[in-house]
């Protein structure tokens, strides 16, 4: 079956050939050999083991570990989740201070675990939590900082620790896009007291849906592993947990994809750098990198002068069966069900502005030179 891969294309997508192009999403998963895929399935068809802590999901979980050099890996459901069971696992209360621009659910996971969310606004050039607003919000009732890493660009994670352990608060980083970026040699989701990620399809690295969660704290992943299922060891209970754990099909997946990180992560780099090159003269504000970081290059947001520029934009690629994605519209202070918005005033105006243009392995650098031809010719 080797024979209907296009030569060239590792993956299990064939590229799609020049000038034949069909409509063109924000993001497309990366899928592995289908015939890898198939091999690890016999594997869970013959030990007819398909979840609760398996074999491919232990070795998932030690690649992580070991290719990667993550603390601790824990395997879930999804990135979602992963929240819920961290601020259950720090036993947090009261306020937590988190960011306006994020994935709503890093907001929700604070309401569903019943404490407030108290919200700070953003830097513009990474899109991440500004550390200088930090502590002007913080009041005896604050238990935490749940910050994001935006894009998969680094918070000031050095800036943020400090102020945690002046007022001793918890760290949590929603590291959902951060899986691939290295800050200072060290995967970025080693930081603070705990970090979660996202292995959702549309994410840089994928397990279909799934999630996991990492820290160094030997006590906290104990407790983590423990909440994970539903509190239960043996046939006993012994805590308040959730069904967190993933299955032997979703670890396959993540044990096929990841051979192929560095190849992704490359050509990722390749394709961002293309559309920065090609838009440098374009009246858009790009992210900026900071230093210290191997960037895994997870989305790139353009944010364009105002919104009817956006909307001219967008309307221009839509046109052509291009479709870019506006993430993170509107600011999470700006939902109807938060009602808070004007308390973040960049976070809320970059939600506006900001458009996420196609990126995923195999996007031509055809498409990427279209994309940036209609967005600088719509602009001039
Ligand atoms: C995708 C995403 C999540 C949720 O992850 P799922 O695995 O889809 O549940 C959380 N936070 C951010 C910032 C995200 O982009």
């Amino acid at each position: 079956m080797i024979g209907t891969q296009e030569k060239g294309s590792t993956s299990g997508v064939p590229e799609t050939p020049a000038g034949e192009r069909g409509p063109v999403y924000v993001t497309r998963a990366f899928l592995p050999p289908f015939e890898t895929f198939t091999e690890l399935m016999r594997g869970v068809w013959d030990r007819g083991q398909l979840t609760n802590n398996g074999p491919l999901v232990q070795q998932f979980e030690r690649a992580l570990a070991e290719q990667i050099g993550l603390a601790h890996p824990l395997f879930l459901v999804n990135g979602t989740i992963a929240l819920n069971l961290i601020i259950r696992a720090l036993e947090l209360k009261g306020e937590i201070i988190t960011t306006a621009f994020s994935h709503p659910v890093t907001t929700t996971s604070i309401l569903w675990e019943g404490c407030t969310p108290v919200f700070v606004d953003i830097d513009q050039d990474t899109f991440c939590i500004d550390p200088a607003a930090i502590e002007e919000r913080i009041t005896p009732a604050t238990s935490a900082i749940l910050a994001t890493h935006v894009y998969g660009l680094p918070c000031d994670v050095e800036a943020i620790e400090a102020i945690a352990l002046r007022h001793g608060l918890k760290v949590i980083y929603d590291g959902a896009h951060a899986f691939g970026t290295r800050y200072k040699g060290e995967s970025l989701l080693n930081y603070g007291d705990v970090s979660s990620t996202s292995f959702h399809a549309t994410k840089v690295f994928h397990t279909v849906e799934g999630g996991s969660v990492h820290t160094r704290s030997e006590a906290l992943y104990t407790r983590l592993r423990l909440l994970r299922t539903m509190g239960q060891v043996g046939e006993g209970f012994h805590a308040v947990g959730l069904n967190a754990k993933n299955s032997e099909l979703h670890a396959a997946m993540g044990v096929a994809n990841l051979p192929f990180l560095d190849e992704i992560l490359a050509q990722r780099r390749h394709q961002w750098e293309r559309y920065a090159t090609g838009l440098a003269s374009a009246p858009v504000h790009l992210a900026r990198i900071p230093a210290d970081t191997e960037y895994n290059h997870s989305y790139f947001p353009a944010v364009l002068p105002t919104e009817e520029a956006l909307l001219r934009v967008r309307a221009a690629l839509n046109a052509v069966d291009i479709h870019p994605r506006r993430y993170f519209s509107p600011a999470v202070t700006e939902l109807p069900f938060i009602g808070r918005t004007g308390e973040c005033p960049i976070a809320e105006s970059v939600a506006h502005r900001v458009l996420c243009l196609p990126l995923y392995h195999g996007l031509s650098d055809a498409i990427i030179d279209e994309v940036v031809d209609i967005v600088s010719r719509t602009l001039r």
